[in-house]
């Protein structure tokens, strides 16, 4: 409540007028529909229909879903939830759900930001699915560097898992701590500290899912190139076409050696075409990401109109001076200004010299986002996150930030928009907006619509994806039904209905039921 206090103070301060954070309703107040299901004595062990239980499996991470439970809407929760402690009980689940025709929705940490984990109205009834009983590290193969990792491990359980032995796998979204593995394979997640291995794609050597028909399990290879992948399959299905139980994941040893800086530009501009070169470079700096002068204001306290350029490099062998030095002689090459005493440099011996300045002070904004602050505040504040090729980069951002600008203009008071690169390739880089204005409450719903359907437009028609790392969901549908090819369309609902025949996994999703 002290926090939810203090983000009200800072709106009071931006608008000029006094906050109150509304009350969050306690439990036994929310009213929710009757269970319209039976749980069998077989599964009574580890299914229930309590309503913690299924208010808490609700909804994910999306601000209007915060803003809804906040105001104990709740007209469609699942009726009952599971939380399956070996693959016997999750496939005599399944097996229920699939004799039934209950809706079934896979559940990792609940970060889904695109309506991926919500109950459809239309449901006869649902199940959800909740894998945080399978939850350890298996097997570890220290020679190949890679482990297999049951699904529903949360991301700091699983690096704790792997420091006695001097590994990682350095795939840090930025829900890392309340996000699972199985969610991240599911949905395709983007890592930060991640600049040439961005999806956790890059780290997934075989997988393990259960469908409706059976298991579906991949060999653990390190590439191949028989024919289409069967983990391309998994990835990214987001709960359509089974439930992933565990994966092998490429790891590597722990990082000793540092190099970071913060550069600022006098233009966003010029700190694009830097960012452009040192990843051309080839130089892969495990972090490489470019804020545009308000957000270099608002997340990481700058001012005087200048983006900031954030560079880290990383290894677990070699030092990280000579590679700082060379991007910085770039960053410099393109008007970038870097005072030497805030480059931050670790030698391996764990000490690391230098000021850090304000790259220090954007990485604490940045861990420490939390979207339910601010609910229910009369403030609406979102993202929209892209990915476009060099080439038709600058004029695809002049063209959403026009675009998006009038609809934000027309929906809310005092808007703020803003952009920074979370992850940048040598063929382009992955913008991530941001937006935030005050709004009439009650209509958060209607005027955050005007701006992300602005949004999404402007982003599929400039060329752009509807989404670089926060996947499809049931949000994200309308662009990526116009993005991918219509027949892409097709072959993923055959797919689905030679694994899941009665179309119980997660309808909505990805294609229509
Ligand atoms: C504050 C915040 C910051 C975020 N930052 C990032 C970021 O930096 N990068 C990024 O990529 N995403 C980010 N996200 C989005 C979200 O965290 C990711 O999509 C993440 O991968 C979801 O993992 P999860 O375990 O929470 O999955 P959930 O939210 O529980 O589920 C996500 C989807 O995957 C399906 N699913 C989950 N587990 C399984 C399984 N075992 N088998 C089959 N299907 C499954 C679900 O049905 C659902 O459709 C952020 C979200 C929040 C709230």
């Amino acid at each position: 409540m002290a926090e939810r206090r203090a983000a009200a103070q800072r709106l009071s301060a931006r608008i000029g007028e006094a906050v109150e954070p509304p009350p969050v309703p306690a439990i036994d107040d929310i009213a929710l529909p009757r269970p319209r299901l039976e749980v069998p004595d077989s599964l009574t062990g580890w299914v229930s229909t309590t309503t913690a239980e299924r208010v808490t499996h609700t909804y994910g991470g999306h601000s209007l879903e915060l803003l809804k439970a906040l105001r104990g809407d709740f007209d469609y929760p699942p009726d009952a939830v599971a939380h399956p402690n070996d693959e016997d009980e999750l496939e005599a689940t399944l097996a229920w759900c699939d004799r039934k025709g209950y809706a079934t929705i896979p559940y990792g940490g609940g970060t889904s930001v695109v309506w991926g984990l919500n109950v459809p109205a239309d449901a006869q009834a649902a199940v959800t699915i909740d894998l945080d009983n399978l939850n350890t590290v298996l097997e570890v193969d220290e020679v190949s560097r890679a482990a297999r990792i049951r699904a529903g491990i949360l991301g700091p359980d699983l690096e704790a898992a792997l420091k006695p032995l001097d590994l990682t796998l350095r795939h840090f979204p930025q829900s890392f701590p309340w996000s699972t593995v199985g969610g991240w394979v599911a949905t395709r997640s983007g890592g930060h500290y991640a600049t040439n291995h961005t999806h956790i794609d890059d780290f997934v050597e075989s997988t393990r899912m259960l469908t409706p028909k059976g298991w579906f399990e991949s060999r653990r290879l390190p590439g191949s190139g028989a024919g289409p992948s069967p983990d391309r399959l998994v990835l990214g299905s987001e709960g359509t076409l089974g439930i992933i139980t565990e994966c092998w994941l490429r790891l590597q040893k722990r990082p000793v050696f540092r190099g970071t800086a913060g550069v600022t530009f006098g233009t966003w501009k010029n700190g694009c075409e830097a960012v452009r070169e040192i990843v051309q470079a080839k130089l892969w700096p495990a972090n490489l990401r470019i804020l545009d002068p308000a957000e270099a204001e608002f997340s990481a306290g700058l001012s005087g109109g200048h983006a900031l350029l954030i560079i880290g490099f990383e290894s677990s062998e070699i030092a990280q001076d000579a590679n700082i030095q060379a991007a910085l002689a770039i960053a410099r090459s393109h008007g970038g200004v870097v005072d030497d005493r805030d480059i931050l440099v670790d030698d391996g011996a764990g000490k690391p010299t230098g000021r850090g300045g304000a790259v220090g002070a954007w990485r604490n904004a940045f861990i420490g986002v939390n979207a339910g602050l601010t609910a229910g505040l009369g403030l609406l504040a979102d993202t929209f996150e892209t990915a476009i090729t060099w080439d038709r980069w600058p004029d695809f951002d002049a063209e959403v930030r026009e675009r998006v600008g009038v609809a934000l203009r027309g929906a809310l008071g005092g808007a703020r928009l803003s952009c920074r690169f979370t992850h940048v390739y040598p063929d382009g880089p992955a913008p991530y907006y941001s937006f935030s204005g005050i709004v009439p409450r009650g209509a958060e719903e209607e005027r955050w619509r005007v701006v992300k359907d602005a949004a999404t437009e402007a982003v599929v028609a400039a060329g752009g994806t509807v989404t670089h790392h926060h996947a499809v969901g049931r949000m994200h549908r309308a662009g990526w039904d116009v993005q991918r090819p219509a027949l892409l369309g097709d072959l993923w609902r055959a797919a689905k209905r030679s694994v899941d025949p009665n179309g119980i996994l997660n309808p909505g999703v990805l294609i229509d039921p």
